[in-house]
């Protein structure tokens, strides 16, 4: 039997999942993963509200994957949606420097459009400018409404700010805007969706049509209907219907890592050959266990 293969989700939601999601994942073969920062689903109404969700993405969350043998990366931005709120958005984009140079933070997201406001396109451009002087790649949300005219959008404007596209990842594409993508030399990312929009099967015919290279697989999963598992699937569902090995290891791997790994954060080495893991370990004094018995290397808890 072939070696199994190893995965990284390289947008998903984790503080929205739970430790059965983690476990799930880690036994599917999910090595790393990058944790965008986004909205609630609700719009928060004070900057200390952001700056606690962006310490526990650069805290607690990494520790919590860690304790069940994932690696957890992220991304720090402020999210279209609650750009619209301007006086609060102000407030964040100060706090944005602070975060940026963490040890896990590997890009500035998920940032972009959501309803192409000019609140949104304000606040896109002002992150795009910290990109390049910090030399940090993007990671940006296309729109779900007007999908097109957002995405063509979102690159120039890309484009417009100076932004090398080669470090600019625009996700949440489709059959309609993965040409558009790669022809103007940016990386596309997939969600896939368990019921709706991009589902797995047209992910392995995008992958039969458009190649392997410069596309990446994510699961998006949040609070919402998304499946963690949705790169695994993606992946096997692929090697099922004939996508050779190599393409598999690039969409649902080797790519997220090149992408992502540009600012010397996320490297191979933090996870190859280093799986142990330690649920005796503490973050604060906090435990991921509740009272139970700790795991340690390869004891199930079950
Ligand atoms: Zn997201």
């Amino acid at each position: 039997m072939q070696e199994k293969l190893m995965i990284i989700d390289p947008h998903v939601h984790m503080t929205s999942r739970t430790t059965d999601d983690y476990e799930a994942m880690a036994a599917a073969g999910i090595v790393a993963i990058i944790e965008p920062s986004f909205w609630l689903g609700q719009p928060r109404t004070q900057v200390g509200s952001f700056q606690d969700y962006y310490s526990s993405l650069v805290g607690w969350e990494p520790f919590r994957a860690s304790q069940f043998g994932i690696k957890h990366y992220c991304t720090i931005g402020l999210n279209s949606k609650e750009a619209n709120n301007e006086a609060l958005a102000e407030q964040v984009i100060e706090l944005l420097p602070l975060y940026l140079h963490k040890e896990n933070v590997v890009a500035i997201g998920e940032i972009g459009y959501d309803d192409q406001t000019p609140a949104e396109d304000k606040y896109f451009r002002m992150q795009l400018e910290m990109a390049k002087e910090l030399n940090m790649t993007v990671q940006v949300h296309t729109p779900h409404r007007d999908k097109k005219s957002g995405t063509i959008k979102s690159m120039e404007v890309c484009l417009e700010h100076g932004l090398d596209p080669a470090n600019v990842i625009i996700d949440h594409n489709n059959e309609e805007t993965v040409k558009d993508v790669l022809d103007r030399g940016f990386i596309a990312a997939f969600t896939i969706y368990p019921k709706t929009k991009m589902g797995n099967e047209r992910m392995v015919e995008v992958v039969r049509k458009f190649g392997s290279n410069h596309i990446l697989v994510d699961s998006s999963a949040d609070w919402g209907v998304s499946d963690p598992l949705a790169v695994p699937k993606t992946a096997a569902l692929m090697l099922e219907r004939g996508i050779s090995r190599e393409d598999v290891i690039k969409t649902c791997y080797q790519n997220a890592l090149d992408a992502f790994g540009k600012n010397g954060k996320m490297k191979e080495s933090h996870w190859l050959g280093t799986s142990a893991i330690d649920q005796r370990e503490l973050f604060n004094d906090n435990s991921v266990l509740r009272g139970q018995e700790p795991k340690i290397d390869g004891n199930k808890i079950i």
